[in-house]
């Protein structure tokens, strides 16, 4: 079973990847990344669980053009989430990935397949002190966005513009998706 935060389809390009996607938040991340947005994503033990099956089923929908991966780490749960990714890829699906190691770091087995699976890899560790939010993807300038198959070959990344979506709960929750700057933090109060 993997371990995951929430889930959502999303159809917003600079954040999440090309088209209609199913983006996962899984929990589990042992890097630690000074400023990192998602501390509480962090305990390997928090979230709830999902099966590959009912994630392969969450992707078929013929509108949904892939999955983005998103964290907590997905590198540290790379054997629970392969099965599905070789499945959605073998759908016809894409695969975005977001890791905070870099792609050279990832040496086991089942990390390598994943890499190789992937179509748009984000990686690198989130640095406090190299943090741009004008990046499409990235948080901070040292992290490098890898276009890894013919699908996405020509794919643009569009630097220059800060896209965060906020979004308030029944409960009044705020809700924000991106990275917001002290203003629009200030503003928005999220
Ligand atoms: S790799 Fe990502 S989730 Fe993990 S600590 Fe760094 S910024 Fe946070």
């Amino acid at each position: 079973m993997i371990r995951y935060h929430a889930y959502s389809i999303e159809e917003k390009d600079l954040l999440y990847g090309p088209g209609k996607r199913l983006v996962l938040w899984v929990v589990g991340c042992s890097l630690c990344c000074d400023g990192c947005i998602n501390p509480h994503l962090w305990n390997p033990q928090g979230g709830i669980e999902i099966s590959s099956n009912e994630l392969v089923q969450l992707c078929s929908s013929s509108e949904i053009e892939g999955i983005t991966l998103l964290g907590g780490e997905p590198a540290e749960q790379a054997e629970k989430l392969l099965p599905a990714l070789r499945t959605i890829k073998a759908m016809g699906k894409t695969i975005v990935f977001f890791t905070g190691y870099e792609i050279e770091e990832l040496n086991t087995a089942t990390q390598k397949e994943i890499v190789d699976l992937s179509d748009i890899i984000i990686c690198g560790r989130f640095d406090k002190t190299k943090l741009n939010h004008f990046l499409h993807f990235r948080g901070s300038s040292n992290q490098r966005v890898i276009l890894n198959s013919e699908r996405y070959k020509k794919y643009k990344i569009r630097d220059g513009q800060n896209t965060v979506v906020v979004s308030i709960t029944e409960n009044g929750e705020v809700i924000c998706k991106g990275i917001p700057d002290n203003d629009m933090k200030s503003t928005i109060m999220c």
